[in-house]
């Protein structure tokens, strides 16, 4: 397969609305709260993300399912969930006293791409903007002061005028994303094909992605984005979490 033969696949199998859902995620910083890890949500495992975890703590699979996971309750074919416990209804894996993953490195490929590539929460909106995580609000702000920025406005022109360069980011964002859910052979094999590589300073790639994610998606409704987090809430109030 060829660059012009991958960009075909690319826009025949993926919806063009996860694009700007990765660039969100390149730019997005997790600030650790561990509010997405507890409350009345769960993580959704296969069994890809069950024997992953079952590497990271040398354990067996089966073991794994029996002693971490329950029957996921929506029923999504080959799916499960993970257990949650206590009170505040944590995820298993989640240490209650650091608020830290146990498992980071392993952890299920629903947990690396929350909250920007997740189900929308409104019919019409392609990223939900969580009003709990701090690293949304700190993304919200990052938002509201950039897209004003006359060296991001200048950004966002040149790129929209470039149709190879978008074509090259595309690839770039999806090589992105195998390589954020583990698929590293993949990644490797659509660089070796297309000829397309991420850029060694990171930095290159988050103006673009800003760029891009300005270009694509409409901000207005961002102004109306509060943060509701655990120090600003009411602690009977519930939480999201990642379903
Ligand atoms: S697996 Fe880790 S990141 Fe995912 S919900 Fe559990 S504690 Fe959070
Ligand atoms: S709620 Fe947001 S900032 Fe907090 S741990 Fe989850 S992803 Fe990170």
């Amino acid at each position: 397969m060829d660059k012009e033969s991958f960009l075909q696949w690319l826009s025949g199998e993926i919806p063009e609305t996860l694009f700007p859902q990765i660039a969100a995620q390149v730019l997005f910083h997790c600030e650790n709260c561990g509010e997405c890890c507890r409350g009345e949500g769960y993580a959704l495992v296969d069994v890809a993300d069950i024997e992953e975890i079952a590497g990271a703590l040398a354990i067996s699979p089966t073991q794994a399912r029996a002693r971490l996971t329950d029957p996921d309750p929506e029923k999504n074919p080959g799916c499960r969930i993970l257990k949650s416990t206590g009170p505040d209804r944590s995820c298993c894996l989640l240490d209650r006293n650091t608020g830290r993953c146990t498992i980071y490195s392993h952890r299920p490929r629903i947990c690396r791409t929350f909250p920007m590539i997740s189900e929308p929460v409104k019919t019409g909106e392609i990223i939900s903007f969580y009003s709990d995580c701090r690293g949304t609000a700190k993304f919200v702000e990052m938002i509201q002061e950039k897209r004003s920025d006359p060296r991001v406005l200048e950004e966002i022109e040149s790129l929209a005028g470039d149709e190879e360069r978008l074509q090259d980011l595309r690839i770039m964002l999806f090589i992105w994303l195998s390589g954020m859910m583990g698929e590293t052979e993949q990644a490797r094999q659509i660089c070796g094909a297309t000829g397309i590589s991420l850029p060694q300073d990171a930095r290159s790639l988050q103006k673009d992605c800003l760029a891009y994610f300005l270009m694509t998606i409409t901000t207005d409704g961002l102004d109306e984005y509060e943060y509701d987090g655990p120090a600003n809430r009411n602690s009977n109030e519930k939480t999201k979490r990642k379903n």
